[in-house]
């Protein structure tokens, strides 16, 4: 998310340099956010300034970050109102550490969706692509609206691929257009075939007037210098527009979009209702504001797992399954190091691990114990296991760049009567904690509705499952996991088909036999023998579609980005079968699963997984191998990808009426927010019908907004599910490349962030028609847990660097 809140008058932002931060760098940043608190203070005449700042530099939190710092790179850019947001941000570009006024400016695009006060809004013409330009000065036009001269003094932006240029507008008729100084290539060659036209317009009219900061940036009130010291600018701008002076000949884009002053704009808008708009604005006040809190998050994971075990958790596969998932979560978290809590809830709570970093507590085996003996009982209390969660992610003194917590539940909170789980809502947001729910169960068991509000509140997702099939819930908590640290690559079904003994089984009869039914990674037959034994040419004849088959080896690709982190590959299975996990990298070569940068999990539980430090880019095989012959089966693939450098992010409505379009979104960030890549949703509908279209980010006056969006129209009612796929590359350019070029001080900018090819998923669901709220059944309520105080004050974490060198 966006992760940022307004509160009491005072904004609550966490802050993400995406490169490695120098101490001068970050005293710079520090002043600037300070000086930037006091005119927010000034602006808006004592009621705005910022309250805590969390700071992470390399890019760690991210995908929770409200403003992304910059290392390099011009101009700042910001959204159209989607402050809070999950995966929207503000992005700060180095000048901002001295030019402050761009926090005012930018803050005011993305917190209250003010438009610019220096410029029209922007009108988008077609270029006549039939004809040759005659040279690069001329912009041949369909057909346009204005008269002849009428735009001269107007600039035109065309778009080449990733580079953006804006030429002043020399003369028009309605079939072209001139420009000077000409543009670097034809114009005829612009990217979608629009030619953009900035009209220049002002809000404020006398000289020397101290508004608007929509009209100015950068350093119009002032400038701070390395020392920290401020200079006052000439004639300072330190107030937004309000009703007696705003945009006297209403030319300008605010007054297009909003209609209104600034001032107007900003407390019509729901959260900001409460601040009085000064009319006029005036200097002041330069006292009673306090100093921003700027606190250094813990470059860790932190991250609370809360199962339920009430009594209908008994039913089918619900506990055994929410189990596996658990002890897989304690598994993973061991590779690295994480920090891990697991809660176990009905109307009593327990604290199964405290908060620990896993990879140091010499051994899982006690702790996958106190999981496995979880059994149903008792009633669900579901606030109570929020609280707990909260409580064991913030016993540190420090708050953490990653704080998850996931609950899992099957019902509904029942206990203690009169309570609701909505009550931790608050305190999650507080504690910037993302809230991942999974409800298990048909559709009107999980009172959804519950799960997905707190869900959204803190920047987390919620997911339904049923619980008819083995895995299901193990499945999703795999998908989960793979989310929280980055993003799923592939998540696939793995299809088992009928098969009988076979020649394979005698390489893998002899091993296993040793081994009692199991065998280590390191000591199982080499992969190239199954593959022979198995009578498989090569994985790449598996891969090919509709050629050869084998009904023991199954193969996944695995595209892994250059620069990513961590990759992990993990298949689950139902307990009564066994498969085995093979990895061949992009060079070709099988994994040596004792390698120093591999950690091949082989569980207990039904699944098995590998997490490879720093991997290849390329394409990479996963390869499942089924250990005994027997009845069809499907087992669950899941890939992710840890790369600090990328974020995606995919929603739809939790819930829709019936037979309403859902609109899918989905966006991406590498570094910058990304246009120019390919996002496509695979939908499934309750009936098995599956739907599949392109998401765009291009509307009716607005290209390459970075926001992709496609509308589906559901046929019926019921639980859907969708899969939205990312891809990236290196033709993706920096979204928003318009309001960008209206920023920047240059006539032209560079849009190319520097993508790599890469590949994301996004697991959403969604309900269609009227949503059955389940009732409370009979449990009967005992032993109330008393709701505890939560720490007091933060502290700073120590600026550590993740890699030494
Ligand atoms: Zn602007
Ligand atoms: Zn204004």
């Amino acid at each position: 998310m966006g992760m940022g809140r307004f509160k009491n008058g005072k904004f609550d932002l966490v802050v993400v340099a995406n490169f490695s931060m120098s101490s001068s760098d970050a005293t710079e940043w520090r002043r600037s956010f300070e000086k930037a608190s006091e005119l927010f203070w000034d602006a808006s005449e004592g009621q705005v300034q910022y309250g805590r700042i969390f700071v992470c530099d390399e890019s760690v939190g991210a995908d929770s970050a409200e403003i992304i710092l910059h290392a390099s790179g011009d101009p700042s850019y910001g959204t159209w109102g989607k402050f809070g947001v999950p995966g929207q941000a503000l992005h700060l570009m180095p000048y901002v550490k001295f030019q402050v006024l761009t926090h005012h400016h930018e803050m005011g695009h993305h917190v209250w969706a003010l438009g610019e006060e220096y410029a029209a809004d922007a009108v988008l013409e077609q270029i006549d692509t039939s004809v040759a330009a005659p040279d690069n000065a001329t912009v041949p036009l369909v057909g346009s609206s204005f008269a002849p001269g009428a735009l001269v003094d107007a600039d035109a932006i065309l778009k080449f691929g990733a580079n953006l240029e804006r030429r002043n507008i020399a003369a028009n008729t309605t079939t072209s257009l001139t420009v000077s100084p000409a543009f670097s290539q034809s114009p005829t060659t612009d990217s979608d075939g629009r030619v953009q036209y900035q009209f220049p317009a002002e809000c404020a009219t006398a000289t020397g007037s101290r508004f608007c900061i929509m009209e100015n940036s950068r350093g119009a009130a002032g400038t701070l210098d390395a020392a920290g010291n401020w200079t006052p600018a000439a004639q300072p701008v330190t107030e937004f527009c309000s009703d007696s002076n705003h945009d006297a000949d209403l030319d300008t884009q605010q007054e297009a979009r909003n209609h209104d002053s600034c001032w107007e704009t900003i407390v019509a808008r729901p959260g900001y209702t409460g601040l009085a708009a000064p009319d006029p604005a005036v200097a002041g006040p330069t006292t009673g504001f306090s100093t921003p809190d700027w606190i250094v998050l813990d470059k860790q994971s932190r991250f609370a797992v809360m199962v339920d075990r009430s009594g209908s958790m008994s039913v089918g596969n619900k506990m055994t399954d929410a189990r596996h998932g658990a002890v897989y979560w304690l598994e993973f978290c061991s590779v690295g190091n994480d920090l891990l809590s697991l809660i176990s809830y009905d109307d009593q709570i327990d604290t199964l691990l405290g908060l620990t970093q896993v990879s140091a507590l010499g051994g899982l085996g006690p702790t996958t114990t106190t999981i496995n003996a979880l059994t149903p009982r008792g009633s669900t209390n579901i606030r109570d296991a929020l609280f707990a969660g909260r409580d064991q992610i913030e016993s540190l003194p420090t708050r953490a760049a990653v704080q998850v917590a996931l609950l899992i539940t099957d019902g509904i909170h029942n206990f203690p009567t009169g309570s609701s789980p909505t009550e931790a809502l608050d305190e999650y947001q507080e504690g910037g904690i993302r809230l991942y729910a999974l409800g298990v169960g048909q559709p009107g068991a999980v009172d959804m509705g519950v799960l997905d509000g707190l869900a959204a509140g803190t920047g987390g997702r919620s997911f339904s499952v049923g619980d008819n099939q083995p895995n299901v819930i193990e499945n999703a908590m795999i998908e989960i996991n793979a989310e929280v640290r980055g993003g799923i690559i592939t998540t696939e079904p793995a299809l088992f088909p009928d098969s009988g003994n076979s020649g394979i089984d005698e390489i893998i009869e002899p091993p296993l036999e040793q081994g009692k039914g199991s065998v280590r990674p390191g000591q199982r037959p080499p992969l190239a023998t199954l593959l022979d034994a198995a009578g498989v040419k090569s994985l790449e004849s598996l891969l090919k579609r509709g050629r050869q088959r084998s009904d023991r080896i199954v193969v996944i690709p695995v595209d892994v980005e250059s620069d990513a982190d961590r990759a992990s590959f993990s298949i689950v299975h139902p307990p009564k079968e066994d498969v085995w996990l093979y990895l061949v990298a992009p060079d070709g070569a099988v994994v040596d699963p004792n390698a120093g940068d591999v950690h091949h999990v082989e569980s207990t539980s039904p699944h098995e997984f590998v997490v490879v430090d720093r991997p290849l880019p390329g394409r990479w095989l996963l390869v499942a191998v089924r250990v005994r012959p027997g009845a069809a089966f499907t087992a669950g693939v899941v890939a992710g990808g840890e790369n600090r450098n990328l974020q995606v992010f995919a929603s739809a409505p939790p819930w829709a009426p019936s037979a309403t379009p859902v609109v899918i979104r989905g966006a991406a960030r590498w570094k910058h927010q990304l246009s120019d890549i390919g996002v496509r949703a695979n939908v499934t509908a309750p009936s098995g019908a599956t739907w599949s279209t392109v998401l765009v980010d291009d509307e009716a006056d607005r290209r390459n907004t970075g926001n992709y969006q496609a509308v589906y129209q559901p046929q019926e009612d019921g639980r859907y599910r969708a899969l939205v796929t990312i891809v990236g590359s290196p033709t993706a350019s920096i979204a928003e490349p318009f309001t960008r070029l209206s920023h920047s001080e240059t006539d032209s900018i560079d849009s190319d962030p520097g993508a790599p090819f890469f590949v994301r998923q996004v697991v959403i669901g969604f309900d269609v028609g009227e949503r059955r709220k389940p009732k409370p059944d009979d449990e009967i309520p005992s032993r109330p847990l008393p709701h505890r105080p939560r720490p007091t004050r933060l502290r700073s974490a120590d600026w550590t660097r993740l890699y030494e060198n």
